[in-house]
């Protein structure tokens, strides 16, 4: 069983990292802490020189929840891509709820390496050594970042840790001043490089992967995992509500005030796609009540199809600690 709970989802990457040897002047006061505040929601491992950095990208990603949460409630009223990326409003409490998992670090149960204790997300920098540090692991992180198409991070489904390839601080800890992608003939220009291409967001993606935790899009998913913008607005609800770069996106389109964005309704993307009749609005809505424990749920769902993935959410409703 642990082989298939620990498969790993593989953060391709997005965009080729920046070369990004000088630290920001924001991020060089940080520097020099090598433990984490007392009171930091996530526990950081093994980052050493690197554990202020991801103390301010972290802290950062937080920030950025905010205006997003606010944002989000509005729905298709929206005026930063909501539509877009989760095309219907049905969706709205269902991503809210992953967004709210992740600003206040909400425990789960069921997680590798102790599924008695709830854990909230934990950080790892990955060494030759993490292998035979975290023995629950039935991959080599170090492995996986050392491959040539490797991305900067792993989250091994089941894990309370996300793991950071040595690669992940060659990336830029947000941006400078705000920026958005264009849009032209209803379609983003470019891969989303404009909003995505950060770190701060970059760990709000790996966040997702843990609250979704098998219900996430990932390599192996049918479909699998999308990461260029336009490949998001094109993902159908279902798909939407369950890839993380869905909500990376969005974060960013928020934060950074974005508002050009295209009609997932209308040419290139299928029409109707976002337009279901079928829409399971209530299993949408009701799912995200089971949010704090869907990590431990989702292990008992088939994966086969989305919607059955949302029947069985909505069977277990009896969930006393339910977010709403
Ligand atoms: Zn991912």
């Amino acid at each position: 069983m642990l082989a298939t709970i620990l498969s790993p989802v593989f953060c391709l990457p997005q965009y080729t990292p920046l070369q990004f040897p000088a630290l920001e002047n924001d991020t060089i006061a940080v520097t020099n802490i090598t433990t984490v505040p007392a009171s930091f929601p996530f526990l950081i491992e093994g980052c050493s020189a690197h554990t202020g950095i991801l103390v301010s990208v972290l802290t950062k990603a937080l920030v950025a929840l905010t205006p997003a949460l606010n944002d989000v409630g509005l729905g298709l009223d929206s005026r930063h891509g909501f539509k877009a990326l989760f095309k219907d409003g049905a969706t709205s409490t269902y991503v809210r709820g992953i967004l709210r998992s992740i600003a206040s670090a909400q425990p789960l149960k069921g997680l590798q390496p102790d599924p008695s204790v709830p854990s909230a997300p934990r950080f790892a920098c990955v060494t030759p050594s993490t292998i035979s540090q975290y023995k629950f692991l039935e991959i080599d992180p170090w492995e996986i970042c050392s491959l040539p198409d490797a991305g900067q991070s792993v989250y091994p489904v089941g894990s309370s840790y996300i793991f950071l390839c040595p690669s992940f601080w060659r990336g830029e800890v947000a941006p400078q001043k705000n920026t958005c992608p264009s849009v032209k003939r209803n379609q983003f220009l470019g891969r989303g490089e404009a909003v995505g291409m950060y770190l701060t967001y970059l760990v709000i993606h790996e966040m997702v992967h843990f609250y979704l935790g098998k219900a996430s899009l990932g390599l192996y998913s049918n479909p699998p995992e999308v990461y260029p913008i336009n490949d998001c607005v094109a993902l159908d609800i279902l798909d939407s509500v369950h890839n993380p770069q869905n909500y990376q996106f969005y974060v960013a389109m928020v934060e950074q005030g974005c508002t050009k964005v295209p009609d997932p309704d209308q040419p290139p993307f299928l029409p109707g796609h976002s337009n279901n009749g079928s829409l399971p609005a209530i299993l949408l809505t009701q799912a995200a009540h089971t949010q704090p424990s869907l990590a431990a749920n989702v292990e008992k769902v088939p994966t086969m199809t989305t919607l059955p993935r949302l029947e069985s959410l909505h069977g277990d409703l009896d969930d006393p600690l339910g977010l709403q």
